[in-house]
């Protein structure tokens, strides 16, 4: 008999969130466990991503709108599938939600994560097309996941063309300068309101680069949090 049950790859590919990433919590390093803080009977980390359009797309047939719809579709279609395929499961979403999460360095874990120059996470299959959906800790008992392997595409990538493509020269010196970015997204006639020039220059994964509309709803939502905390400081 098999000892795991069935993680459920299909229901969560086709509803647009296609990466999973099953972890047992004892095997991740004792600092993310313990800032994780499980509580009694928890063992599992199910990091959700998506990657490519199929998520977007996914959204918009769901109808669901509002300011945050892609976090909203994302929980609705988390908690469906538990209410439907696994009622007597215990699990808590930790992300959409309050509690701080290093996303990046759970994508890391997964094997998803390279940093490339504009410090968006890149990989051999996707580019920098894909981003974290949801994080979610539960007492099931998937098959967990060993980290894929895939190298790092900036390494080999000698003409580095996302670095000459940024208008704010954020990348010039080597390393990436977030202050000029920030202050050149935030200008009037800023070519990068609602988008990344640089991201999209990079030709690793570009059949699965975005929408625009995506484009234009996801660097909005990153845009007004720059405005909103410039704001309040
Ligand atoms: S253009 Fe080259 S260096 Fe820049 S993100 Fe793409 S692969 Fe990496
Ligand atoms: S958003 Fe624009 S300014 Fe910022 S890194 Fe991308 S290309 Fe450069």
């Amino acid at each position: 008999m098999n000892e795991f049950e069935a993680f459920p790859a299909d229901y969560f590919n086709h509803s647009g969130l296609n990466r999973q990433h099953v972890f047992n919590l004892a095997q991740l390093p004792a600092a993310v466990q313990k800032k994780l803080a499980p509580q009694t009977g928890e063992r599992q980390l199910i990091l959700f991503g998506h990657a490519g359009r199929r998520l977007w797309e996914a959204v918009q047939a769901s109808g669901v709108g509002g300011e945050d719809p892609i976090d909203d579709y994302s929980i609705q279609t988390i908690t469906t599938w538990f209410a439907h395929h696994a009622p007597k499961r215990h699990f808590r979403i930790l992300y959409p939600g309050n509690q701080p999460i290093a996303l990046q360095a759970l994508g890391q874990l997964a094997g998803w994560h390279h940093a490339a120059p504009f410090m968006v996470g890149i990989d051999a299959e996707w580019g920098s097309w894909f981003a974290y959906r949801a994080v979610v800790i539960s007492d099931t008992n998937f098959r967990p996941n060993l980290a894929v392997d895939r190298n790092n595409p900036c390494l080999s990538c000698s003409a580095k063309p996302c670095i000459s493509a940024c208008p704010a020269s954020a990348m010039d010196d080597g390393n990436f300068a977030l202050g000029p970015c920030l202050d050149y997204r935030q200008q009037a006639d800023s070519s990068c309101a609602h988008t990344c020039l640089a991201r999209l220059a990079c030709p690793i994964g570009e059949e699965h680069r975005y929408a625009a509309a995506q484009m234009h709803h996801s660097y909005s939502r990153s845009l007004k949090l720059i405005r909103d905390f410039k704001t309040r400081r």
